[in-house]
């Protein structure tokens, strides 16, 4: 991993980006606006899972009508995301909103973009620039791209990274001659490999904070992989300020599988349990898949971070137990059971689950413990 690229730090309600603040996770809803119980409940829920910014929709005038109670309601700084009508742009700069998306692709006039620009320079409120392979490039250009593309040449990677650097330099232009620098940048891609280069490209240039995202990236089985492919080399590369996955399903996966890429990368402190299983072979005895998904769903009721191992034998199974908090490797019949790398208990196959998932709920008990007296200590 390679040092966080210090950007500047923008403010966005009670969440910094940048800077040297912790990568941010954001998602963004799926429902209407306007409908703000459901929108207010999707937030929460969003939020609840680990969210740190939630992004919504606001085509029309009703969605930026609902953006008030949402505000008031919302445990998480809220986003605008703005297309083709600045005036939803001044509406929800007008309700109080935290952040402001703008796309280049459709907001062109310089008096609307100059206007937007005042309004959040006014108010202090952060505009994110977010140019969009699909929305940037002009439809002659798209279906030469359809053809250049098919032939994978390494010209359609150049060229589009060139199209989309000269549009966003044009852009924030109007950003410079407006002395505006709250800004937060995104250029996003289908293509995983465009992504990388793209922002690795931006990031040479400026010092604005970034924000990560591969678009369009499609439903969770196949979009996960061309998300944490070009996310997670950024971000080991020392890239990005924050992060959107973007799925073609329910948010929370974008929040889940977010704030794994970032547990997993040690930019996150994880909340909850960690599980580390073998993936089994011929040597295994026992029904390993399926203790492996009984523990896993279990484990979700605890909420400290705990490091749990779950082996199939002997091989590798006492040095992963060792390393974890609460472990255990299966043999003929039974199951050794680990708890702070030490050995604890040999249980029959029948208790196995219900065994480790005691001394998880043991040990969880006694980080809660430990962590009230470190409070109080402190107090
Ligand atoms: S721990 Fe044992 S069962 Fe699991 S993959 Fe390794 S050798 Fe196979």
């Amino acid at each position: 991993m390679l040092p966080r690229k210090r950007t500047r730090q923008v403010t966005v309600g009670t969440v910094k980006i940048g800077g040297q603040a912790p990568v941010v996770l954001q998602t963004m809803t799926s429902g209407h606006t306007h409908e703000v119980d459901r929108c207010i409940a999707e937030v929460r829920k969003l939020a609840e899972a680990g969210a740190d910014l939630v992004r919504v929709a606001v085509p029309e005038k009703k969605d930026t009508a609902a953006l008030p109670p949402l505000l008031a309601a919302s445990p998480v700084p809220i986003v605008a995301d703005v297309h083709f009508h600045f005036e939803r742009a001044l509406e929800a700069v007008e309700a109080g909103v935290h952040k402001i998306r703008l796309n280049p692709g459709n907001i062109q006039d310089r008096v609307k973009v100059d206007r937007v620009i005042a309004a959040c320079k006014e108010r202090g409120i952060p505009i994110r620039v977010g140019v969009n392979e699909g929305g940037i490039v002009e439809r002659r250009d798209q279906r030469l791209r359809a053809a250049e593309k098919a032939s994978l040449s390494r010209d359609y990677t150049g060229n589009l990274i060139r199209l989309m650097l000269d549009k966003l330099a044009a852009y924030l232009r109007i950003f410079d001659e407006n002395d505006f620098h709250d800004v937060v940048i995104s250029a996003k891609s289908i293509d995983p490999r465009v992504v990388i280069d793209m922002y690795t490209a931006i990031s040479a240039r400026y010092d604005y904070p970034l924000h990560l995202g591969v678009t369009h990236a499609g439903p969770p089985e196949t979009g996960r992989i061309r998300s944490i492919a070009a996310l997670g080399t950024l971000l080991a590369n020392g890239i990005g300020d924050t992060i959107r996955i973007s799925y073609a399903a329910d948010p929370i996966h974008e929040v889940e599988d977010g704030q794994e890429l970032l547990c997993s990368l040690g930019l996150r402190r994880r909340r909850g349990p960690e599980l580390i299983a073998c993936p089994g072979c011929g040597r295994i005895q026992v029904d390993l898949f399926k203790l492996v998904t009984d523990v896993r769903r279990q484990l979700a009721e605890i909420d400290v971070p705990i490091k749990v191992a779950v082996m199939g034998c002997l091989v590798n199974g006492p040095g992963e137990c060792e390393g974890a908090d609460v472990a255990i490797f299966a043999g003929a019949g039974k199951g050794v059971i680990y708890v702070r790398g030490e050995q604890k208990q040999v249980v029959s196959e029948d208790r196995m689950l219900e065994a480790l998932l005691a001394e998880c709920r043991e040990f969880a008990e006694s980080v809660k413990r430990s962590e009230a007296q470190l409070e109080s200590a402190s107090r």
